[in-house]
């Protein structure tokens, strides 16, 4: 290992200490393939490099350029562009040398120990890494499937629908209703819709002066739901109201041609309707006999192996690692947890157990931020936070916009560098 290697890792906190403990011979010519070149499995190609360089990395994922959905809600909002959300990989084959494959994974053999590609050719493995994200529960609320989504967008994947739901608004009239649909746990981002409300709330104001925003949610209470409410209370008031399923009762359809949510107790008609359906763990996790029968990957929270089959590791969205939440944040963490403890298997040695940190931000206005930090540590088997915390109601919120800007152009370096 070389000078700046070394005195790279020793800045890394969870990896220094076991780097510092001095390599044993690298099991040379083994190969790792990561499915997913997101938060999550971009972040374990690379720490699987830099803490190995012997090890090949292949990394899988159809898509030229990743979009971020951390960011999405601003393009939403008229903030910035759709561009502002593209990280290239190409770093990540320069600098540590991953080998990038613009295929899709088909299926996994675990028995071969290979996964199979959608151009027909087939990737042999030692360590699988799985982190491909979320798929939709299609038609969990009667009427809205992939075809109603063209229609009503989700923007909960970046890309076309933020732009669908983006341009939406921008079309509605100046005292229209915008109606957004917020799902039970666990999804994407807990925080991620009350973001999004908040600034479209923002839009609205600035360009739609008489136009309105409901949250019809499936849950009774949400994450960090009394910075919001009082982000709304300053900020929106009389624009921007929250209801929960206890007021509403559950959602019963939607039809998509009238824009209309059929809820227990009463029916909303909306002129831009965006509905975060209810998610699970990405379809080739779940094709590959990866999830429960609650559609999450189940793991071992020292080294995100799966519990389910052996030799493959899950991280990010689509493992059930509760209590951290689903966030680009978490993959990044998890993703480095997972890289020490796969180098480690296939070096023959044990893994140290690890400490993991996340940090939802969530902007309330262009220039205010909330957030909600926490640990975690492995347990009996699960994992539990060690210790945690949220913005205080009094603090300065501009400061924590710096720090969730700050947080955004990290993650960006760390992940695809
Ligand atoms: C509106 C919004 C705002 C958010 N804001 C924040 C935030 O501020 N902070 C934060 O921490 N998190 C935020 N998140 C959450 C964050 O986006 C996710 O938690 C994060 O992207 C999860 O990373 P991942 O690697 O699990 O999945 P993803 O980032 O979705 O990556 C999955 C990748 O797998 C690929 N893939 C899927 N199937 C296959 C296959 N069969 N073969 C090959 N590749 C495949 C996909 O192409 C994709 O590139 C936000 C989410 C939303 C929706």
């Amino acid at each position: 290992m070389n000078r700046s290697r070394r005195r790279f890792l020793a800045g890394l906190g969870v990896l220094g200490a076991w780097a510092a403990a001095g390599c044993a011979p690298l099991a040379r010519g083994a190969r790792v393939v990561v499915i997913g070149g997101g938060y999550g499995g971009a972040t374990a190609a690379k720490y699987v490099r830099l803490l190995a360089p012997d090890i090949r990395v292949y990394l899988v994922d159809p898509s030229e350029v990743y979009l971020s959905c951390p960011g999405s809600n601003d393009v939403l909002a008229g903030l910035a562009e759709l561009s502002s959300l593209e990280r290239s990989r190409d770093g990540l084959s320069r600098r540590w040398g991953v080998e990038l494959v613009r295929d899709a994974v088909a299926a996994v053999d675990g028995a071969k120990r290979q996964v199979r590609l959608q151009s027909g050719a087939s990737l042999a493995y030692d360590r699988l890494v799985v982190s491909p994200g979320i798929d939709f529960r299609w038609n969990a609320i009667p009427g809205y499937d992939e075809a109603a989504s063209q229609n009503i967008p989700h923007a909960w994947k970046a890309g076309p629908q933020t732009l669908l739901l983006r341009d939406q608004l921008r079309a509605m009239p100046e005292d229209g209703l915008v109606v957004l649909t917020a799902p039970a746990n666990p999804y994407r981002c807990p925080p991620g819709p009350y973001e999004r409300a908040s600034l479209v709330a923002h839009y609205l104001q600035r360009h739609k002066p008489r136009a309105k925003l409901l949250i019809l949610d499936a849950k009774s209470a949400f994450s960090k739901q009394a910075l919001f409410q009082e982000a709304w209370r300053r900020h929106y008031p009389g624009r921007l109201e929250w209801l929960p399923y206890t007021r509403t009762g559950q959602i019963e359809r939607i039809d998509a041609a009238s824009r209309t949510v059929h809820c227990e107790f009463e029916t909303f008609r909306a002129d831009v309707l965006n509905v975060i359906p209810p998610q699970q763990a990405g379809a080739v996790a779940r094709q590959a006999g990866l999830a429960d029968a609650g559609g999450w990957c189940p793991v071992h929270p020292d080294s995100f192996a799966s519990t389910l089959l052996p030799d493959i590791h899950v991280i990010g969205d689509a493992c059930s690692a509760s209590p951290m939440p689903k966030s680009a944040f978490a993959a990044g963490s998890q993703a480095k947890a997972c890289a020490v403890a796969v180098v480690a298997s296939l070096q023959g040695r044990p893994a140290p157990s690890p400490t993991l940190i996340n940090t939802c931000y969530s902007f309330v206005t262009p220039d205010e931020a909330v957030s909600v930090a926490g640990v975690y540590k492995p347990k009996d088997g699960q994992l539990t936070t060690a210790s945690g915390g949220e913005t205080p109601l009094d603090a300065d919120w501009r400061e924590e916009a710096r720090y969730a800007h700050g947080w955004r152009e990290a993650a960006k370096d760390d992940s695809f560098r």
